[in-house]
């Protein structure tokens, strides 16, 4: 059963599949070529140098700074950061996760809203570990031959493969979404955390969504549109 959440007004669901993430088909404006693949939209820059602000600079002011990253073509990273762990050790981010400055803020206030609330409700107990998969890397979707850059390939995107409790539960997408008819426990952990990162990222595609994301939770800030539509499934 597939669901779609959009926020901010609609008609962009199609847009919302071409435009993001690790999915979707090569999608072609400028004469064979996307706009990210000729120039970096604007958006990405403004985005970035707004967290560097006062705001993004209080939240990051404790996370490991990273060389930029200049390329190849127009991917990379101003000021990537290196995230390792959230809430000053509280739960880990297994292997540090390459990230620019608005996923590095987004992935801190997801962890402590939308995860521990989710994983105490259901277990009793907080999430210490979180298992990245796909963090920064210059790459088409899916890493299919001619489809469009990915998220990744600007540092706006994570993917998340399982999640540790502190008793050593692991709780993998993988095998958690679908147990026991979608209504265990691990199941409704996931389910929850899945609908909830809706209000955080403005990409969040999971087991529902296509084939790619079938072991894990991707979620990704980018910009499908000016009215600022999320696209989640
Ligand atoms: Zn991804």
């Amino acid at each position: 059963m597939g669901r779609t959440y959009l926020k901010h007004g609609a008609l962009a669901l199609m847009l919302g599949i071409l435009l993001s993430a690790c999915s979707g088909p090569s999608f072609n404006m400028f004469g064979g070529q996307s706009r990210d693949e000729v120039e970096r939209n604007r958006w990405r820059d403004e985005a970035e140098m707004q967290c560097l602000g006062l705001k993004g600079a209080m939240v990051t002011a404790f996370v490991d700074r990273k060389a930029p990253i200049n390329g190849p073509g127009v991917c990379g990273i101003r000021q990537p950061f290196s995230l390792s762990s959230v809430g000053m050790g509280l739960a880990d981010i297994k292997p540090a996760a390459t990230l620019n400055c608005q996923m590095v803020v987004a992935v801190q206030h997801w962890l402590r809203t939308v995860v521990q609330p989710a994983a105490l409700i259901r277990f009793g107990q907080p999430v210490v570990e979180v298992k990245n998969i796909a963090s920064y890397g210059c790459r088409t979707r899916n890493n299919e031959r001619g489809a469009k850059l990915s998220e990744h390939s600007f540092g706006n995107a994570i993917d998340i493969a399982a999640f540790k409790l502190a008793g050593g539960r692991e709780i993998s997408v993988k095998d958690g979404w679908d147990s026991f008819f979608g209504i265990s426990r691990e199941a409704g952990f996931l389910r929850a955390v899945h609908r909830e990162s809706c209000d955080i990222f403005t990409t969040v595609l999971g087991p529902e969504s296509d084939r790619h994301h079938q072991d894990h939770l991707h979620l990704d800030l980018a910009q499908h549109n000016s009215q600022g539509t999320h696209y989640c499934k």
